[in-house]
């Protein structure tokens, strides 16, 4: 089967993303950032295809505490296993020095990366979507996990991928 990972810095709306995907709750969703520890995987059916979504910790590059780095240790396990990579973006914060790093370390994996633009919640701020082309990322879906658009398209695009 499969994998599809859910990547990106914290706070960008991934497991919010993957809630959506998965059409369920059973991720941690909260305000502050970093909450989610631990990966989280659900699978996901459609017809007679199906795929497993992992969802992420915050993505980070500087360590402070051995947590961290076993974070970024088990990002990095989650991203090796993917057939497909969902580096998720925050549309309203706009580009963000983290997201430049993580762009670069996917581009060593030599996986499918979809770059997500989330928070994009009414289609006049697509324009915001314009800045993230310099990560070199072709292929990119603005969407917003809070309000559900953009979700289906980008689900139909991983299934035709796989
Ligand atoms: P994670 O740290 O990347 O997993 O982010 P979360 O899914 O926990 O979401 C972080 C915050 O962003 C929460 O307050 C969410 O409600 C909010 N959020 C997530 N998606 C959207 C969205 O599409 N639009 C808006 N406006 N807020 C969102
Ligand atoms: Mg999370």
């Amino acid at each position: 089967m499969k994998i599809v990972t859910i990547v990106g810095r914290p706070n960008v709306g991934k497991s919010l993303l993957f809630n959506r995907i998965c059409s369920k709750d059973i991720s941690l969703v909260y305000d502050s950032a970093g909450v989610t520890r631990d990966r989280i995987i659900s699978f996901v059916k459609k017809g007679q295809r199906e795929l497993m979504l992992i969802d992420t910790g915050g993505m980070s590059f500087d360590f402070h505490s051995p947590l961290d780095k076993s974070i970024h240790d088990q990002i990095n396990g989650a991203i090796n296993e993917a057939y497909i990579v969902l580096f998720v973006v925050d549309g309203r914060v706009g580009l963000h020095p983290l997201d430049k790093e993580i762009a670069k370390f996917l581009k060593e994996k030599n996986k499918f990366v979809f770059l997500v633009v989330n928070k994009i919640d009414q289609p006049e701020m697509e324009q915001f979507c314009a800045e993230f082309a310099q990560l070199g990322i072709e292929e990119i879906f603005p969407v917003s996990a809070a309000h559900n658009l953009g979700i289906q398209e980008l689900v139909e695009k991983i299934f035709s991928r796989l």
